[in-house]
């Protein structure tokens, strides 16, 4: 291994050459305390930035092996080294003159979620794979960031790089990797919080629930812009019939509204926090950080946002559950196009929700098709149901629960037909809940029931085996790209996500991106279905992590590991996708 004195020198002797000379730098230095290791060399002063790790070994870290001896446990401890680390950086690093992104420091930024990200690995010391080797010492810790090497025009500025790596970086380290030198009550505090949330989350089926929300949570956001909590918010009060207290391992007892498995109707005034609500659930799939306002707000983690995506690509779905026949004749059982319309994009969506396994939906009448939620009687009158090819999803509500188990929360202010079908009925009234499942179901009772009947979930095709797409090589130099959230490319093809509501992160999109590139190259067959396809993926990175995406010195330091929901979305919204 080389010294840290090593690379001193070394620097010194590039100082005002041209820049490629900085390649020379790639290798591993002892630092003593860690290991630093330049793994990438940006190009140009004005090329994505060089990538570095910082390698400590366990015994130096010295973290409480119960941080890390679950799944869960060790993200929280990843995510909360990788803020620190975050926050050490930003106050230590001062862009430096120069050209380019010279004199930059950048760790990953985290949002209010907690997410599996390449940014920080925490060894297991498990054996992974057919090697044998261990994916790295227990306890031990990598932290992955990017630095742009400074520059003068074109020529190396090694002076400034020497600070960056010798007079800033070492106290960032020191003050987040090692346990003796970090707030060691806060971390107890995010890890005791991730094993409250855990038992939330394990405990929901056992219970009849499909999703919690603790009394006193903060659910409405700073702006529409800022994931922040709002200040003075009126926080979340249980009504008392759907109260639940659980017992959580850290807290103790906690109670909430348990939101049973079945059919959920929030309904209210405009303005009255409903949309809030759902925002909340379909945000609970992830666990948030203590302060957010939602941390011991959980749902059911496959539960799906169904909302009208018009535009999108649709590839080979059996949408005939809710889309008989279209002008033309267009066969809806093997139903593809380039443009959907609001209601063949909503069925679709839903359709391959049930493929991922989604077993809660949650549907907010602001962002649904109101044909493909409901017909209403007069119309059902003057347009015969020969002439419409729609059966809305009132109709299919209660079937998906009974026959599939799969529950479904829905926000519909403007429309009593679901009244009928409903189990619970939650008025939202300035922001608090109440439960008028009682009152509203007597007076439905006094208004004709629609006439659909409630039959069995119809039959569809279910099995979908994506070849690959040919004309993608098995090349490195494919070309990835990610737009925050909203869309990634793949060899110029884009991926439009922005109706993705639950992807948060834009490291979730490079995930994607990686992940739709991996799964076109090395996991389609036309014999692997969709779920398949998905079970080989989490297989793989539950035992290797989203590195595995990766040549070991090439990993990425701005991946985060997105749902299995979300791959699959992200598939199917991949507009080259050959079914
Ligand atoms: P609805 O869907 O019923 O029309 P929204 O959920 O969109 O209502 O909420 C309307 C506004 O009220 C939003 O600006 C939201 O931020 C705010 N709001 C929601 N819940 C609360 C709350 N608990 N306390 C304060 N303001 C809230
Ligand atoms: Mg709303």
């Amino acid at each position: 291994m080389t010294s840290s004195e090593d690379l001193r020198s070394r620097l010194h002797a590039i100082d005002h050459r041209g820049y490629p000379a900085y390649k020379d730098l790639k290798g591993q230095y002892d630092f003593g305390d860690y290991i630093l290791s330049i793994d990438h060399v940006q190009g140009d002063p004005f090329a994505a930035p060089s990538r570095l790790s910082v390698h400590v070994n366990g015994r130096k870290a010295g973290f409480p092996a119960e941080y890390y001896d679950t799944y869960e446990k060790r993200i929280t401890l990843q995510d909360h080294l990788t803020r620190l680390f975050g926050t050490q950086l930003a106050r230590g690093s001062k862009k430096a003159s120069g050209s380019g992104k010279s004199g930059l420091l950048a760790a990953s930024r985290c949002g209010q979620e907690v997410l599996e990200r390449t940014a920080c690995r925490i060894g297991t010391g498990r054996k992974t794979g057919s090697s044998g080797a261990a994916d790295t010492a227990a306890g031990s810790v990598i932290l992955r960031f990017e630095a742009g090497f400074p520059a003068r025009g074109r020529t190396i500025d090694s002076r400034e790089l020497e600070k960056m790596l010798f007079d800033i970086l070492p106290g960032c380290v020191l003050n987040s990797l090692y346990y003796r030198k970090i707030n060691q009550s806060k971390l107890k505090s995010a890890i005791e919080l991730c094993e409250d949330q855990q038992y939330i989350r394990q405990a929901l089926p056992g219970l009849g629930l499909c999703a919690f929300i603790a009394d006193g949570s903060v659910l409405p956001r700073e702006s529409g812009i800022s994931d922040r909590p709002m200040e003075g918010a009126v926080p979340f009060r249980s009504p008392d019939s759907l109260k639940v207290t659980l017992e959580l391992p850290n807290r103790g007892p906690v109670s909430g509204m348990g939101i049973p498995k079945g059919i959920t109707l929030f309904v209210g005034g405009g303005y009255h926090g409903k949309s809030t609500v759902l925002q909340a659930l379909q945000n609970a799939v992830y666990n948030h950080i203590a302060g957010d306002g939602r941390e011991l707000v959980i749902a059911d983690e496959s539960a799906w946002k169904l909302r009208s995506e018009d535009g999108r690509s649709i590839s080979g779905v059996d949408i005939s559950p809710f889309i008989r026949q279209l002008p033309g004749r267009k066969d809806t059982s093997h139903f593809s196009t380039e443009d959907a319309s609001g209601s063949t994009s909503q069925a679709a969506n839903l359709m391959e929700s049930i493929e991922s396994g989604s077993s809660l939906i949650l549907i907010d009448e602001d962002t649904s098709a109101t044909n493909f939620m409901i017909r209403d009687r007069l119309m059902q009158q003057v347009v015969s149901p020969e002439e419409e090819p729609i059966i809305p999803f009132i109709e299919r509500v209660r079937s998906l629960y009974e026959d599939f188990g799969i529950s479904s929360i829905i926000v519909a202010g403007s429309s009593g037909s679901y009244f009928h079908v409903a189990d619970h009925i939650i008025q939202m009234k300035e922001y608090v809940p109440y439960d008028i499942t009682e009152k509203a179901k007597k007076a439905a009772a006094d208004f004709p029931v629609f006439s659909a009947a409630q039959g069995r979930f119809p039959e569809y095709s279910k099995k979908r085996c994506p070849r690959p797409y040919a004309a993608l090589k098995k090349d490195d130099r494919l070309k990835l790209k990610a737009l925050g959230t909203s869309e990634l490319s793949l060899n110029h093809d884009i991926v439009e996500l922005r109706y993705l509501e639950q992807l948060r992160d834009s490291e979730q999109t490079m995930g994607l991106a990686y992940l739709l590139k991996y799964m076109e190259l090395s996991l389609m067959d036309g014999k692997r279905s969709m779920p398949e396809l998905a079970d080989l993926v989490k297989a793989q990175l539950d035992e290797k992590g989203l590195e595995s995406l990766f040549p070991s010195q090439d990993v990425r330091s701005s991946l985060a590991r997105p749902r299995r929901q979300e791959i699959l979305a992200c598939v199917n919204r991949y507009r080259k996708l050959n079914l």
